[in-house]
């Protein structure tokens, strides 16, 4: 299945957690269509990758750039630059070895839950839960 069909399908079940816990909400949303893509993080040119991987060196850098401020103001720019390309690299490097690896697996799932479940609460947990584990079933129809 395309980026799409795994956001209208990751959408549908979150919205169905949604209506159950009676909270919706934007972010909620976002939660869902990010984990419903995220596990395809592991193929270059997919949706995930265009999306994710210029947020993560931006992201990066941004908080980087704090333990470079010692420096001068370009110095640490490049360097908080540097060491977030590098560390996205190494990542995504390792996430890369194989496809419906590692981002394929209830582990992954768990630990994008946590992240929905820090950013947003419970509902965002179980959202972030269904939305990834929608892809992973997704996948093996
Ligand atoms: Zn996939």
């Amino acid at each position: 299945m395309n980026h799409l069909g795994h956001m209208i399908v990751g959408l549908i079940v979150a919205l169905i957690v949604m209506i159950v816990f009676g909270s919706f909400s934007f972010s909620l949303a976002g939660i869902a269509l990010l984990g419903a893509i995220l596990p395809d993080i592991d193929l270059k040119q997919s949706k995930a990758s265009q999306i994710v991987e210029p947020i993560a060196i931006i992201g990066l850098t941004l908080f980087l750039h704090g333990f470079f401020s010692s420096y001068s103001l370009l110095v640490s720019w490049v360097a908080s630059l540097v060491v977030s390309l590098i560390a996205t690299y190494i990542v995504l490097k390792i996430l890369r070895r194989k496809h419906r690896g590692i981002t394929h697996s209830f582990g992954a799932a768990i630990l994008f839950s946590a992240f929905g479940l820090l950013t947003l609460g419970i509902i965002g947990g179980l959202v972030g839960l269904v939305s990834y584990g929608s892809h992973l079933v997704v996948d093996r129809l």
